[in-house]
């Protein structure tokens, strides 16, 4: 079956509802248990980690309908639902890690999850470094005797570097670390994370998953190995649960995921192309452009790319940066993408960086390229660039 029909089909079952297309929303903490026998039965279960529904925590059939999308999709073993991208990004590496341990993160990573390994694990213990986006094979003789895990993202937040991921994952098996990624970006639908060689797969659904801008969630997707340690913290030690009405939100979403990515695959590039061509644009970092130096890596790992990229500006005082930002009709400033709408942000790259530092000669941008009509897009930066040259 092709993903644009597992999309459709995935975690929905009409016979046991009425016919109802959709999975119904259950909102429900207690379950209760007609006897004795059915209570210790069920703990025997759970305990055994069978899913079920056993207790609101441990999810419902509201929750399992989106975990087994996911997991149809992605081909992970089993997922957990979060309340945000970043709990199942904090949940995630707690999993893992204990006092002693080291941990190698990109230093391309999200920012709020380097503040993961600052504010958290440190606290703990956890000892982390940071490494090159583009270290590749070298990532082995990073590796020491106490390293449990190494983080991945692709490509890095705000500058958008590739990283060769099987070859990563490949080098941390063989020492007996797990790879954890955030796949936020590509969605499950555009990069295959287990089949290239991670363990966990972690997904903000807050973005492209959600896809309208009004329900906060996270995802974790496992194999079989990693599922028992990312279930036990999330339910038993974090008790991690997202509400249903995000949830639902977020398998609805889900179904239209393959027209949403196709379209700001396209318009993202039409848009990114025409930056390309602008005399007040340095450089675009899209790894769909053929010229961008992860292109390859994109090419032959990826299978698509979604509407989020970035640009930089040749060198201007900030007040040209907002004429052009403050004026935009379309865009609008804000963090959080993957809605349908387009958005702007002027971003700091330096902020979260501490390995590969970025060429800030200058202003950096990101864009989030949405469903409207990428001729008004273009108009709209078109106009923005004026108000730029205007103010320089
Ligand atoms: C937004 C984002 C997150 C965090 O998700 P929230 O739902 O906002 O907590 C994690 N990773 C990436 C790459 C993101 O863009």
């Amino acid at each position: 079956m092709k993903d644009e029909t597992k999309l459709v089909t995935a975690g929905r079952d009409p016979e046991a509802n009425f016919g109802i297309v959709n999975p119904p929303v259950y909102h429900a903490s207690t379950i209760v248990h007609a006897t004795l026998d059915e209570w210790d039965a069920a703990h025997e279960r759970r305990k055994a980690g069978e899913r079920g529904v056993y207790y609101g925590r441990w999810g419902t059939p509201t929750t399992f309908a989106l975990e087994d999308a996911i997991c149809a999709l992605e081909g992970g073993h089993r997922c957990a639902v979060y309340p945000s991208g970043l709990a199942a990004i904090a949940s995630a590496l707690l999993a893992f890690v204990k006092t002693g341990d080291h941990v190698l993160m990109v230093d391309t990573a999200y920012g709020p999850a380097r503040r993961c390994c600052e504010g958290l694990l440190k606290r703990f213990g956890v000892e982390t470094t940071y490494y090159d986006p583009l270290v590749g094979k070298g990532i082995e003789e990073l590796i020491r005797p106490n390293t449990r895990l190494v983080y991945l993202e692709a490509p890095g937040s705000l500058t958008f570097e590739m990283q060769d991921v099987p070859v990563i994952a490949e080098a941390a098996r063989r020492r007996g670390v797990v790879t954890l990624m955030d796949n936020t970006w590509a969605t499950p639908l555009y990069f295959k994370s287990f089949e290239k060689g991670v363990d966990v797969s972690i997904h903000a659904g807050t973005k492209y998953v959600v896809g309208h801008s009004d329900a906060m969630l996270g995802l974790v997707s496992a194999t079989r190995e990693a599922w028992a340690a990312i279930e036990g913290m999330s339910k038993d030690l974090l008790g991690q649960a997202a509400g249903p009405d995000d949830v639902y939100l977020a398998q609805r979403g889900l179904r239209t995921l393959a027209v949403r990515l196709a379209r700001h695959w396209e318009s993202g590039v039409k848009v990114a192309e025409w930056l390309r061509g602008r005399p007040e644009v340095v450089r675009v970092m899209h790894p769909a452009l053929p010229d961008d130096p992860g292109h390859a890596l994109w090419r032959r790992d990826f299978l698509g790319a979604p509407g989020l990229f970035g640009f930089q500006l040749k060198p201007a005082p900030r007040k040209a940066v907002a004429a052009l930002v403050d004026g935009l009709e379309l865009f609008g400033m804000g963090a959080s993408w993957g809605g349908y709408e387009s958005l702007v942000l002027v971003s700091r790259p330096n902020l979260f960086r501490s390995v590969r530092r970025w060429p800030e000669d200058g202003p950096t941008l990101r864009l989030h390229i949405g469903l409207e009509a990428v001729d008004d897009l273009i108009a709209d930066l078109e106009a923005g660039l004026r108000r730029f040259n205007d103010a320089l």
